[in-house]
C-alpha cells in the first residue's frame, strides 16, 4: 500500500537545505501530519531524548535529512565533527524510529559514498568497491554506515528503510558562508559581491577541471516524494534484503566547476575574470551519478541549471535583504 495524505510523517531536519526542500515538497503534495523539531527542540545526536520523542510520537513514516553537512574545506578541516555528528544522529533515528514501529524510513546520503575513482555515470552496485576521496572520506564513512543500517534492519527485522544518494543540492537555504559552504552557494556570493563592489576578477578554488552535477532541493524533495508514493509493491521492490537499499537521485547532467562558475556570473551579471586558486583542493576528478534506476521507475529532474541557479540567486538576494533590514533596525 502506497502512503495516504494523512500518514503521520516525522521529516528530521526540516530547516536545512534538504529538509527545508522536503517540507515543501511535502506540503504541496498534501500530508498534512507533519512532525517537525527544530535542533534547539530535539537534539538528534541525544539517545535518550531521541528514544523518547520517538515512543511519544510514534511517526508511521521518518525522513532522515537532518545530518551535519559542509563543503570541501569544511570536510577536510573537521572530520571528527562530520563523522561523529552524523553516525549519532543515524543511530539514534534508524535504532528509534524502527523500536517506535515506523513503517518506512528515508535516509538521505550523499554521492560522495561512492569511491574515488569510480566508473562515470555511478551506479548504486559501485558502493564499496574502492577507496574513497580523502577530504570528505570521514562524512563519506558515516553515511556508507546509514546505508548499511538501513539495509541491515530491512534484512533482520523486514523493515523497508531505503537510502536515497542526493548528488550536490543547491537552493533556498542553503548554507553561503564562504568557508564552508559548497561550490554553488560560494560562487553565488562570490559573483554577488565582486559585482557590487565593481572587483575585476572572482577567485575559483582548484584547477577549474573537476566535473559535478547539480541538482535543485526542490527536485530532489519531488523525487522522494514520488518514491514515498510508490504502490507498496513498487516500493517494496527497491527495498529487498538481497541488496543495498539504494538510489541515486541526481538531474544525469554534469559540468566543470568552470562552466559552473561561468554560468553563475551570467546569472548574477558579473563579468569580470575568473581566478583558479590552485592552492586549494580539487577533490574528485568527477562526480556524476547514474540515475537509471530512478528514471526506470518514472522519475526525471526537469528543471534546468540555469534556471535552478537564478531562482537560488533570487533566494540569496532575498535573504541578504531581509539581513540587511535586520542590521538596520539594529542600528537604528
Ligand atoms: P565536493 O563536491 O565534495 O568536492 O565539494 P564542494 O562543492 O565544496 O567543491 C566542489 C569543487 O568546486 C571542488 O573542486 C572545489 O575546489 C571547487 N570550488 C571552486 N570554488 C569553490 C568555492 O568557492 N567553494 C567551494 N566549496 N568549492 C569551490
Amino acid at each position: 500500500m502506497s502512503i495516504e495524505r494523512s500518514t503521520k510523517i516525522y521529516l528530521a531536519g526540516h530547516l536545512g537545505l534538504a529538509g527545508s526542500a522536503l517540507h515543501r515538497a511535502l506540503r504541496a503534495a498534501g500530508f498534512d501530519n507533519l512532525v517537525l523539531r527544530s535542533h534547539a527542540e530535539l537534539e538528534l545526536t541525544d539517545q535518550r531524548a531521541v528514544r523518547r520523542f520517538f515512543a511519544a510520537e510514534r511517526p508511521e513514516v521518518v525522513l532522515l535529512a537532518a545530518a551535519k553537512v559542509g563543503g570541501i574545506l569544511a570536510n577536510d578541516r573537521y572530520p571528527a565533527d562530520f563523522i561523529h555528528q552524523n553516525l549519532a544522529v543515524q543511530v539514534n533515528v534508524i535504532e528509534e524510529a524502527w523500536r517506535a514501529g515506523a513503517r518506512k524510513l528515508l535516509f538521505l546520503g550523499s554521492s560522495c559514498v561512492y569511491p574515488r575513482a569510480c566508473p562515470q555515470p555511478i551506479k548504486e552496485d559501485y558502493l564499496l568497491t574502492g577507496p574513497l576521496e580523502t577530504t570528505n572520506r570521514a562524512y563519506a564513512v558515516a553515511k556508507i554506515a546509514g546505508i548499511e543500517m538501513c539495509w541491515s534492519y530491512n534484512r533482520q527485522h523486514g523493515a523497508q528503510f531505503l537510502a536515497v544518494m542526493p548528488t550536490n543540492l543547491f537552493g533556498p537555504g542553503d548554507n553561503y558562508d564562504l568557508e564552508s559552504s559548497h561550490v554553488l552557494p560560494a560562487l553565488i556570493r562570490k559573483a554577488h559581491e565582486a559585482k557590487a563592489t565593481g572587483r575585476a576578477e572572482l577567485v575559483v578554488w582548484g584547477s577549474g577541471n573537476p566535473r559535478r552535477e547539480f541538482l535543485y532541493s526542490d527536485e530532489m524533495a519531488d523525487a522522494c516524494v514520488f518514491l514515498l508514493s510508490l504502490s507498496g509493491e513498487r516500493y517494496a521492490s527497491l527495498v529487498r534484503p538481497e541488496a543495498p537499499p539504494l538510489l541515486n537521485i541526481g538531474c544525469g547532467t554534469d559540468i566543470t566547476i568552470r562552466e559552473l562558475a561561468q554560468m553563475v556570473c551570467k546569472v548574477v551579471g558579473f563579468r569580470g575574470a575568473l581566478r583558479f586558486d590552485a592552492s586549494k583542493p580539487d577533490g574528485v576528478p568527477q562526480k556524476l551519478l547514474d540515475v537509471t534506476r530512478l528514471a526506470a521507475l518514472g522519475w526525471q529532474a526537469r528543471l534546468p541549471l540555469q534556471e535552478g541557479i537564478s531562482r537560488a540567486y533570487a533566494n540569496f538576494l532575498e535573504v541578504l535583504r531581509a539581513a540587511e533590514k535586520d542590521a538596520a533596525k539594529l542600528t537604528g
